[in-house]
């Protein structure tokens, strides 16, 4: 992850640009914006002191806030002039003020805010060390990002494994991954043939394909395109064939709560897409599986 850890010095120096930025436009009573707003307006007025910090933005002619992110709460406060310390888009990457602690700190905020907005109580002994647990369970859920699935498929030409130009079945593979609309669980099998053209990889690699792809946030139908592509890519083979059946979470716990549902989504490449016969070989076999 690409993040910018704040000093206090980097912060006074943005406070005193801010600053001169405010004096000049003539605001006099800032409302500093709900949290990080607060920690920013005051090491403004170090800079500028006859700035008002008021507690009701009816009370301001102007808003504080720490970080410009995606600008959605800009937006919330349009009527009247908006100043911030730092601006995403002029500072990529994550940012993390001195008052955050460090990155996994800031990140930690997000399972705070998140117990608070179902109503729970973030202090209570159950759920002290719960933020940064849930933290640790998604750098792992989402362990493949940054990975190359070209590299974990790297080609091997075992002993005769050159002249074997058959199906090959790699059934099934569990796996699980998490829907990208809803951060909820996806897990369910991959079932997946290829018929090989001279190059072939070792059996234990198309678990670790899928890995890489599942263990980010998806969609079922990419999960499946990006898998045979990628087989399809490296091995050159006659063809690929990869079929998903899986369960999501968001569509069986809320919303149409369709209970035990299965999604089935195909993924075809070469012969087992173009040939009749291949293609009706191959889904016989996974039919039942
Ligand atoms: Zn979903």
């Amino acid at each position: 992850m690409n993040a910018i850890i704040l000093t206090h010095n980097h912060i006074n120096a943005a406070a005193k640009a801010t600053a001169r930025d405010m004096a000049v436009k003539g605001v006099k009573r800032a409302y500093p914006i709900p949290r990080g707003g607060v920690p920013a307006a005051y090491a403004i007025q170090r800079h500028y002191p006859a700035l008002e910090v008021v507690d009701s933005p009816v009370l301001a002619d102007c808003y504080i806030d720490d970080l410009i992110d995606s600008g959605a709460t800009k937006a919330r406060y349009e009527d009247k002039p908006f100043f911030a310390l730092y601006t995403k888009h002029e500072t990529p990457g994550w940012i993390v003020f001195p008052w955050e602690g460090s990155i996994e700190g800031s990140a930690e905020d997000v399972g705070t805010r998140l117990l608070q907005f179902i109503g729970e109580d973030p202090t209570r002994e159950g759920l002290l060390e719960t933020p940064a647990r849930y933290l640790k369970a998604w750098k792992e859920w989402t362990s493949g990002y940054g990975r190359n699935a070209e590299e974990v498929l790297k080609v091997e030409f075992a002993d005769g494994g050159e002249d074997y130009d058959q199906m090959v079945l790699i059934d099934p593979i569990s796996f699980f991954s998490h829907c990208e609309h809803h951060l909820t669980p996806i897990f369910g099998t991959v079932h997946m043939a290829y018929i090989p053209n001279g190059k072939i990889a070792g059996l234990s690699k198309f678990a670790r394909l899928v890995e890489v792809f599942a263990r980010r946030l998806q969609v079922q139908e990419r999960l499946t395109t990006q898998i045979a592509s990628t087989i399809d890519e490296v091995l050159s083979p006659l063809g690929v064939g990869v079929v998903i059946r899986a369960r999501h979470l968001c569509m069986e716990s809320r919303g149409a709560k369709a209970f035990g549902t299965e999604t089935t989504t195909i993924a075809l490449r070469g012969c087992l897409k173009n040939e009749d016969a291949a293609r009706a070989e191959f889904m016989s076999i996974i039919k039942g599986r």
